[in-house]
């Protein structure tokens, strides 16, 4: 089935045309909006052994149309064979778009309603051959980004008074988390930034080669996907092709990444609210001089690029039409629990603007500092969050710092605190909606004034997140043998524990630090639990492992390597696989352990059903006939 039928396709068109025409967009972009001139063509294979190349589907295709030549083909897709992100990028693409694309650039400059009318005879015509078939045609639209222009007039930080970012850097400052800015470049050079650019480990700088295969070459610090071909590109400008320099000559993308990661306590300029992330610079937008316009081919490259490289987070400060192409590929982000936050738009109107309103990203409106909606700021049940949006100060490109405004800086502060949540949760990750429900729990109620007479509330940021005390993880031996000395540790990034208790369920309590040395637990499978207390009296949610204490000089354990268990009955019960009678005869007792709610069972197999909601980390262990127990097995459920 192709994902979105005919019907939504022109309904999504539709939709986007409205948009432009309602939205308050200068007369001047106006026609540039849709007149890049380029169409992003989404075909597919019919069978998997097509006799002809795609690229002689897609010449065809052209000619048939007056189109011109491909610009490039196989968006999404670029990397070679041997990359191994690439390869998984490849299989979801065709499991879950199950669809190539494909840039063409038209004839001649068509006016709005000639590319309208072409787009809607290209979709009609269902254009297919033996092998290959267009599922979907698009325009390759603009988004513009979401920043207003003005004058510094205050002198403080106040986002980060608001925010408050303090009490969550005792815990994280975002280490390990690499956060996307699809944006107008970064100045990976700026002093306040320039620590905290990601880096492409697996790249070697100006050999020329792709060295880690992920289709594009000495990418050593992400990539610069422009290459306007004939838009109007503001002087100055880098407009001409993609190249690995993703640098900014706007200053809409540098002051984005430093509300996300400018370095701290380098006792220069300012502090971000993730201050040790890493930023992954990927250029889309460029300028034209009155505004910045990002094309949506660039954007999908990019989503791609950050998906293939490994970034947790991605940041969108732009907005625009709802292209289900768009939409194709941030559902297949999310499916992999990378966080998008996008800005709201500065319209000052209800209509929904994209990417923020695809239900996936954390839509982002404005507020002032008297925590009423900014005027300019988008409004809606569409959009998720508010977040300081005038006079936010931040870098911009050539060690300086300026004011702007917009949804533009509401979106990163945002990006920036998922980054801070993320990175808590690195040692056990979170999906990404469990991202956002923390974002949303841990944030405040705010004034946002969506229309003139009556203001409504919607939640406003905090960074002030307060992290409920966790253990992370216990660090000890599955196995050991009785009068072994173990050490048993608990694993926590929280800094501010004032006690411990350690249990195990045979032998009880074991102790109260960090780390217990035991060397006389019982024999069995032990459920070793840890809890730790706050400084303010309140105990965490308890972490359980199981460690097997076998009889000392036990000889011949039964081998039980090829027995494991499979989760059954769509998500429903827990079976192990025995994989044969004779393996049936070895076992003399089952133990399954949930590192949440401790020994769920004691039998071959169970239900689902009593268990609390939520990741669960199973383990099953098996006892032999001599009382031998073996090592766990696990898996990791949601519930
Ligand atoms: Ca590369």
């Amino acid at each position: 089935m192709a994902p979105f039928s005919i019907l939504t396709r022109f309904a999504l068109i539709f939709v986007l045309l409205i948009g432009y025409f309602t939205n308050p967009v200068q007369a001047e972009d106006e026609d540039e909006l849709m007149a890049t001139g380029e169409l992003i063509i989404q075909y597919k294979l019919k069978h998997p052994e097509p006799q002809e190349q795609e690229i002689e589907f897609i010449d065809n295709f052209t000619r048939k149309y007056n189109l011109q030549e491909g610009l490039k083909s196989g968006l999404f897709t670029k990397a070679r064979r041997k990359h191994a992100k690439a390869r998984k990028l490849r299989k979801l693409t065709k499991m879950k778009l199950r669809s190539q694309l494909a840039l063409l650039k038209l004839d001649k400059k068509l006016s709005k309603r000639e590319v309208k009318k072409l787009i809607r005879k290209l979709n009609a015509a269902h254009y297919n051959d033996r092998d290959y078939e267009i599922e979907a045609v698009y325009p390759n639209l603009l988004y513009e980004i979401s920043s207003e222009t003005n004058d510094p007039l205050q002198i403080n930080q106040w986002s980060h008074d608001l925010l408050n970012p303090e009490a969550t850097w005792e815990i994280t400052k975002g280490e390990g988390i690499t956060v996307a800015v699809i944006d107008t470049g970064v100045d990976h050079q700026h002093q306040d930034l320039v620590a905290n650019i990601w880096s492409n480990e697996d790249e070697i700088a100006a050999n020329g080669i792709d060295d880690d295969g992920n289709g594009y070459v000495d990418d050593i610090r992400g990539w610069d996907f422009v290459a306007t071909t004939g838009l109007s590109c503001f002087p100055g400008e880098d407009c001409g092709r993609a190249d690995n320099n993703p640098t900014d000559f706007d200053g809409h993308g540098t002051h984005v990444a430093g509300i996300i990661g400018a370095t701290q306590n380098n006792e220069i300029g300012i502090s971000g609210i993730a201050p040790e992330v890493k930023i992954m610079p990927l250029r889309a937008g460029f300028s034209t001089g009155s505004s910045a316009f990002l094309k949506t081919s660039d954007i999908l490259d990019s989503i791609a690029y950050a998906i293939n490289n490994d970034a947790d987070v991605i940041n969108m400060s732009f907005a625009g039409g709802g292209l289900g192409v768009l939409h194709d590929i941030i559902k297949l982000a999310d499916s992999l629990d990378i966080v998008m936050v996008a800005a709201a738009g500065n319209n000052s109107t209800s209509s929904k603007m994209y990417p923020a309103a695809f239900p996936e990203v954390i839509s982002v409106g404005a507020i002032a500092d008297n925590l009423t909606k900014m005027s300019f700021s988008n409004y809606g049940d569409w959009v998720d969050m508010v977040a300081p949006g005038s006079w936010v100060f931040s870098t911009v490109p050539n060690n300086k710092y300026d004011y702007q405004s917009g949804t533009s800086m509401a979106a990163p502060l945002v990006a920036g605190v998922a980054a801070l949540i993320k990175a808590k949760n690195k040692v056990n990750p979170i999906s990404a909606d469990e991202v956002k429900e923390r974002l949303f729990a841990s944030s405040q109620e705010t004034k946002f004034r969506r229309y003139r007479d009556h203001g409504e509330t919607v939640e406003g940021l905090s960074a002030a997140i307060e992290f409920p005390l966790e253990v992370d993880d216990i660090l000890m031996p599955n196995t050991t043998v009785i009068g072994e000395e173990v050490e048993i540790s608990a694993a926590i990034s929280d800094p501010a524990v004032v006690d411990y208790e350690w249990t195990s369920d045979i032998d009880g309590f074991l102790g109260s630090d960090q780390t217990v040395v035991v060397d006389d637990l019982s024999e069995g499978s032990h459920v070793i639990s840890v809890r730790a207390q706050a400084l303010d009296g309140k105990w965490s949610e308890p972490v359980f492992r199981v460690m097997n204490v076998s009889p000392s000089k036990q000889l011949n354990p039964a081998n039980f390597d090829d027995i494991n268990f499979k989760i059954a009955r769509r998500g429903r019960s827990l079976r192990a696989n025995l994989g044969g009678r004779k393996n049936r005869k070895k076992i003399q007792a089952y133990r399954w352990v949930s590192n949440i709610d401790g020994v769920i069972s004691e039998r071959r197999k169970l239900r689902v059903a009593g268990l609390s909601s939520g990741y669960h980390k199973i383990s099953l262990v098996l006892q032999d006939q001599a009382g031998n127990w073996s090592e766990a097995r696990q898996k990791v459920i949601k519930l």
